[in-house]
């Protein structure tokens, strides 16, 4: 019984093993879900800042181009003034076209604001596209590594089949099935120790005459508890 036991840890060994390896596997699209999550965000930060200093650029000629209407008016009213002859008209004039320079005053003054704001948000957007040049770089790095470390979990995961598969063949059908139930459901272990007559599955304290069958080694004994299969180092 002895030596079927010690099959049976290394069996058990080799399932855990394969348990850790699916779980790491079954965990990698989402790690890579989260490696595409940051390189959009990062994108669509860089997008952000481009989108708002194109919007400056637009907003600066509307102002260019209310500067050009005013501009037209006053040369317009000038060459009114110069060919009128009434005084009070000539005034009138000259008060309207003050009012356009003033106008126009403010407007040059708003672009001067917005020309400002483009030089600013040109070193930000340099800033944000190293930024985010460097963002895709890693993140393309970390992607590799995820397929490479795929590729590695998944033919550790062969090999541990295969001598999962080896050790399964050469023993006891009932006990390798009774194993297989108790793995399954318990978990994590179906085979542990028994330590100072405690079960280090369930940690419930066993009987004196389980343990001294476990001792024994003569027939497979289970925890009374949790009916782990119990195994004495020696
Ligand atoms: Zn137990």
């Amino acid at each position: 019984m002895r030596a079927e036991l010690e099959q049976l840890l290394i069996l058990q060994d080799r399932q855990q093993k394969i348990r850790q390896i699916e779980n790491e596997i079954k965990n990698l699209p989402l790690q890579r879900k989260s490696l595409e999550t940051q390189l959009a965000e990062t994108a669509a930060s860089l997008e952000a800042i481009k989108h708002k200093t194109r919007q400056v650029e637009v907003d600066r000629k509307k102002l260019e181009l209310d500067v050009g209407t005013r501009t037209e008016s006053i040369n317009r009213l000038k060459t009114q003034q110069y060919q009128t002859r009434k005084n009070d008209e000539f005034q009138a004039i000259g008060h309207e076209i003050r009012r356009y320079e003033d106008e126009i005053r403010k407007l040059e003054d708003q672009e001067l604001e917005l020309m400002e704001q483009t030089d600013k948000l040109k070193v930000e957007v340099a800033a944000e596209e190293k930024k985010a040049g460097a963002a895709k770089d890693s993140i393309n790095r970390q992607m590799a590594d995820l397929g490479e470390k795929s590729k590695a979990l998944e033919a550790r995961l062969e090999e541990l089949s295969k001598e999962r598969k080896e050790l399964a063949e050469k023993m006891d059908e009932d006990l390798l099935d009774r194993f297989e139930r108790l793995f399954a459901s318990k978990g994590d272990s179906a085979i542990v120790a028994v330590e100072h007559g405690f079960c280090t599955g369930c940690h419930m304290r066993l009987t004196p005459a389980t343990v001294n069958d476990a001792e024994a080694g003569k027939e497979i004994v289970n925890c009374e508890q949790c009916g782990r299969i119990l195994y004495v180092s020696n």
